[in-house]
């Protein structure tokens, strides 16, 4: 996004990537739907944001969910409002953006260059201009520099990260990196695996202690689980899942006493409730006889059911990172205050947020500031 800003000002930008090819992360992002942004008003979209609502409220005033999706209808892409508020690519995956940007960057001259791992850099005061150092190629001068270098999740290979070294040894603040968004571990009896791993429990509401109560979908998984409503609680404990949030529980008495069958309450719920075989096969598998045999108290324990969250899944494994380059680092321009035209933005920063789109919409609001910030450095310096 920086360098669609400096290349549209008719300035020669290159573009480094240590990958043999650019944005491997959004293709990951991909593979589950690309979620670019969320549908909501200004204040509450900076309220999901986890630290510093007056630096969301500038960057998103400056570039915020409107101008984003135009910029991608500019681009030549259709984007859509699905019901749980987040918006989509049409096509729901990287593809078609990766392309359409990257050829709208050649067209205004800018210039890629892949498998190029900076290594370090150094900042020149008296003659302007900022030197990288690659591993393995040979180094190149810069009148300024924008880092997007990312976090730390799904870089399997770097742990830990390569990058914030570069930083560190010039006694930039950088936060160590935890894992955000990421599933959590449960023990699960093995017979309930055998059933229901890969299989999803829809449209519950999860209840924990010190966040408060989420709605969505958890996916059971071999470790444990994950989804939206357990990255919300992102720690370890006991939470309760409300399995049939739309109905009381004497709603759901009345259903499920509604016949004479001679019927034990496993079958009754099964029968009355509709429940999916995911959920029955919780409630089988994680329920003592004494509560599966009584249906006041299966009902009970169906409005709360108790989870123990275990340690959270590795970085590596998570959607996102928080940590990174403290913010105080840098100018409101995302230039570092002790490297003068030296600028960094995206998942590199050390902020935070739950999934729904708020990861992409940061890192694009972020480089538009970048970008321009670099055209100011570069005018005052001529
Ligand atoms: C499974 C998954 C699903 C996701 N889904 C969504 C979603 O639906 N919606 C959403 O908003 N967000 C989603 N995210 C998060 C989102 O993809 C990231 O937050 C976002 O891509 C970060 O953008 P960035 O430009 O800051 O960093 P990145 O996209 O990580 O790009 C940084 C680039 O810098 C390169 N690099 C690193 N170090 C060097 C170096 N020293 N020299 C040269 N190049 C270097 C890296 O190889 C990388 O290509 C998802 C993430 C994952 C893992």
């Amino acid at each position: 996004m920086a360098a669609d800003v400096i290349s549209a000002a008719g300035i020669p930008v290159t573009l480094f990537e240590k990958r043999p090819g650019p944005a491997r992360k959004l293709f990951i992002a991909g593979s589950s739907g690309l979620n670019i942004t969320y549908d909501a008003p200004l204040s509450e979209f900076t309220s999901f944001y986890r630290t510093e609502p007056q630096f969301w409220n500038r960057v998103l005033t400056a570039f915020g969910p409107n101008q984003w999706l135009q910029f991608l209808h500019e681009l030549g892409l259709k984007t859509f409002l699905g019901t749980s508020g987040r918006y989509f690519v049409e096509e729901m995956n990287a593809a078609r953006l990766v392309l359409l940007w990257r050829e709208r960057l050649i067209s205004r001259g800018a210039h890629f260059e892949m498998s190029a791992e900076c290594v370090n850099f150094d900042v020149s005061l008296s003659e302007p201009g900022v030197t990288l150092h690659f591993a393995g190629r040979e180094s190149q001068t810069f009148s300024a520099v924008g880092f997007g270098l990312g976090g730390g999740s799904y870089e399997p290979d770097e742990i830990p990260l390569r990058w914030p070294s570069m930083f560190i040894n010039k006694q930039i603040g950088v936060h160590p990196f935890q894992a955000s968004n990421v599933g959590y571990q449960v023990a699960w009896p093995q017979a309930f695996l055998q059933e229901s791993e890969g299989r999803a429990i829809k449209n519950i509401r999860l209840t924990c202690p010190t966040k408060g109560s989420q709605q969505g979908d958890l996916m059971i998984t071999a470790y444990g689980l994950e989804g939206t409503p357990i990255y919300f609680v992102g720690e370890s404990g006991t939470v309760l899942i409300d399995l049939k949030p739309d109905l009381t529980h004497e709603q759901m008495m009345e259903k499920c006493s509604r016949s004479t069958e001679n019927l034990s309450p496993i079958r009754r719920i099964k029968k009355y409730l509709n429940f999916d075989e995911p959920v029955l096969s919780l409630i089988f598998h994680l329920t003592d006889p004494p509560v599966r045999n009584d249906l006041s108290l299966l009902l009970e324990r169906i409005k709360a059911f108790p989870i123990r969250l275990g340690d959270p899944q590795p970085i590596a494994e998570a959607i996102s990172t928080a940590g990174g380059i403290e913010l105080t680092e840098l100018t409101p321009d995302f230039m570092f205050h002790k490297c003068p035209g030296v600028f960094a933005a995206g998942e590199m920063l050390n902020w935070d947020a739950p999934t729904g789109g708020f990861w992409i919409q940061g890192c694009v609001s972020q480089g538009h500031l970048a970008g321009l910030g670099i055209l100011k450095f570069l005018k005052e310096r001529r």
